[in-house]
């Protein structure tokens, strides 16, 4: 663990010892203090108010099944008392106990010797079975719960109480009627007694202990409740919130008993609520503990502690209260032992290094060292405040601590993680943009050999003019936007034997300049193709064979009288003219132009021949 993290826990318990040390600091002083004897306490040579108050701890008189008031005391003694020990419990008032009943009633009764002075008194009372009347110097200060003869007529209530008097006279009697019917517990809380402003200022003390721990656990809790609510994948805030919920609510039943005094329910619900929010309360520990170190704690702790508590706290819901005081010891035992086995396992994980075990540790022992304190002390959850409270502060906030440093450890990993993903982001921006425009360049390479490739399919090799597939593509376009036109089809004169005067190279180069020659001369009348061989188809656009005749005739003529580079020889072409008309398909407009041209050369080449 972190330098830094433990002085955050070395501030909390400074911060809580400070808080909690007047309350603690007063119980230590009251060991000294003189106890009654025999029902009479000499507090003559004590001093209230450098000494503090004290504790009726000791010896005070009992009545068993009788309500005595003071006048009963005054002159010879009628009444043969039993002395019993204050604080008593079920086995201290066994042992003096005329009767086996642990339901009955009686008198409690307490002189006391005060120093001389004239001050104002206060006396805090708790638990006296389970109701009581208060009586100081035969007057009534007081009632908690309803004092009766039996089960009907009383009515059990737990609630601190302070009464204030003046001492009048040197000397005070005390008594208090009590009865229980309800319990059978046998309790009986020591009283405190101390000057008015002592009393009140310990009471507030409390008080505000109390409400504080209160408003930490509920704000806690809420808060842990809500970040599970945010994201339920994560269930140790819940079991953290619920445990911090429940221990709100028993601070408000235990301790000062601050919603007992506000609201007059049936303190058996305060006091089975006491019990069950420890269950829970503790079950959620278990659970908060397993899901926080799921590694290193096994699954069925979290089973047994939850079935336990689960049905324990069914069963405190339903029984009578002293058998819900016989389940809580096995219950206890229990609970210890899987505390014990969490606490062996968080050690193994502290010495492995398993983060966060150190803090959970510290905060477990106290509460730990909390809880075992008040066991021993008094196996009695309705009444013990106690050590809880500042083992509970500090388990929580340890708790809380870690909690909190694990959620933002997370926040730290994912504002990493997302400050890694920007980076990898504009990485692949970048590898995307040289991407498109590799891709860019490949695609107009392609764009460039697709249109090359097309026109190479269009285009004769040789000559460069379309071929006879493209001639016959324009040709359907042309019928399609219905543009009138002739079919010409020229072929060159006895070209075999220019080839074989000329070599064949030469008459690919008499081709050649002859294509050139045409595209020239025919211009914008019409366009011209390779038809095969030494043979070119031309398209004359227009209607009038007469017009399209001449033109034709003007243009073997120019091309009989053109001078051909390096040759001298004459070169002539004999033409076969035909008008493409709908009523005919396109070849056969080709064949009658084929057929004009063959009536061409048998009529002796070099001229120009219609048919329709
Ligand atoms: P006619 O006047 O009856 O048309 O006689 P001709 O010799 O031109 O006709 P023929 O059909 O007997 O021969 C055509 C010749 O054209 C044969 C062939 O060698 C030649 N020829 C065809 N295509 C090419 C070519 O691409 N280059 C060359 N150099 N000669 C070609
Ligand atoms: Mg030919
Ligand atoms: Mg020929």
């Amino acid at each position: 663990m972190k330098i830094k993290n433990w002085l955050g826990i070395v501030v909390i318990l400074i911060f809580l010892s400070a808080m909690l040390y007047s309350g603690l600091y007063t119980e230590e002083h009251s060991i000294n203090t003189p106890g009654p004897v025999d029902g009479v306490l000499d507090l003559t040579n004590w001093s209230f108010e450098s000494q503090g108050p004290v504790t009726l701890d000791g010896k005070w008189e009992f009545y068993f099944n009788e309500f005595l008031s003071s006048d009963d005391f005054q002159g010879s003694q009628k009444f043969k008392p039993t002395y019993i020990q204050i604080p008593s419990t079920f086995s201290s008032m066994n042992e003096v106990k005329p009767f086996a009943s642990n339901n009955f009633y009686g008198t409690l009764r307490l002189v006391i010797k005060l120093p001389a002075n004239d001050l104002s008194y206060g006396l805090s009372s708790d638990i006296v079975l389970s109701s009581y009347k208060l009586y100081v110097n035969g007057m009534l200060y007081s009632e908690v719960g309803k004092v009766g003869t039996d089960k009907a007529s009383s009515a059990p209530y737990y609630k601190l109480n302070q009464s204030y008097f003046d001492a009048n006279s040197r000397t005070i009697e005390l008594i208090y009627h009590t009865s229980d019917f309800n319990f059978g517990d046998n309790a009986i809380t020591s009283p405190r007694l101390g000057l008015a402003t002592q009393i009140a200022n310990e009471s507030k003390l409390s008080l505000s202990r109390d409400l504080f721990l209160f408003g930490m656990l509920l704000i806690m809790g809420i808060y842990h409740v809500g970040i599970f609510v945010m994201r339920t994948k994560d269930r140790t805030p819940l079991y953290f919130g619920i445990f911090c919920l429940m221990f709100a609510l028993r601070m408000l039943i235990v301790g000062e008993r601050f919603l007992p005094s506000l609201y007059e329910i049936d303190f058996k619900v305060y006091a089975r609520a006491s019990y069950i929010t420890v269950y829970l309360g503790y079950a959620s520990l278990c659970g908060f503990l397993y899901f926080s170190f799921k590694t290193l704690l096994n699954r069925w702790m979290l089973w047994i502690s939850v079935g336990v508590s689960g049905l324990t706290a069914i069963l405190t819901l339903f029984l009578p209260f002293p058998v819900i005081d016989q389940i809580i010891v096995y219950y206890v035992g229990i609970g210890f032992l899987i505390l014990i086995y969490a606490l062996i396992k968080l050690l193994i994980g502290l010495i492995k290094g398993v983060p966060y075990t150190g803090e959970v540790i510290v905060g477990f022992v106290c509460l730990l060292i909390g809880f075992a304190n008040d066991y021993f002390y008094e196996i009695n959850l309705t009444n013990t405040p106690s050590m809880i409270p500042f083992g509970l502060s500090i388990f929580v906030l340890t708790q809380a601590y870690m909690l909190s440093s694990k959620f933002s450890s997370a926040f730290s990993n994912t504002e990493k993680l997302s400050i890694e993903n920007a980076s990898i982001l504009l990485d692949l921006k970048h590898i995307n943009a040289n991407l498109e425009a590799i891709v860019d360049s490949r695609t107009s390479d392609l764009k460039k050999a697709l249109s090359d490739v097309e026109l190479l399919s269009k285009t004769d090799y040789l000559t460069k003019l379309p071929n006879r597939r493209s001639i016959v593509a324009d040709l359907e376009a042309l019928i399609h936007d219905q543009i009138e036109f002739f079919i010409v089809i020229a072929d060159i004169d006895h070209f075999k034997t220019f080839n074989d005067t000329y070599g064949h190279d030469m008459g690919d180069q008499l081709l050649i300049e002859l294509s050139d020659l045409l595209i020239k001369q025919v211009g914008e009348d019409g366009f011209v193709g390779r038809w095969g061989g030494e043979e070119f188809l031309l398209v004359i656009f227009g209607e009038e064979s007469k017009e399209i005749f001449l033109k034709v005739d003007a243009l073997r003529e120019h091309l009989s009288s053109h001078q051909y580079h390096s040759i001298n020889d004459q070169v002539t072409l004999t033409f076969g003219l035909c008008k493409y008309t709908v009523a005919n398909t396109l070849d056969q407009c080709i064949a009658c132009a084929d057929k004009a041209l063959y009536d061409g050369k048998q009529n002796g080449r070099n001229q120009v021949r219609l048919r329709k």
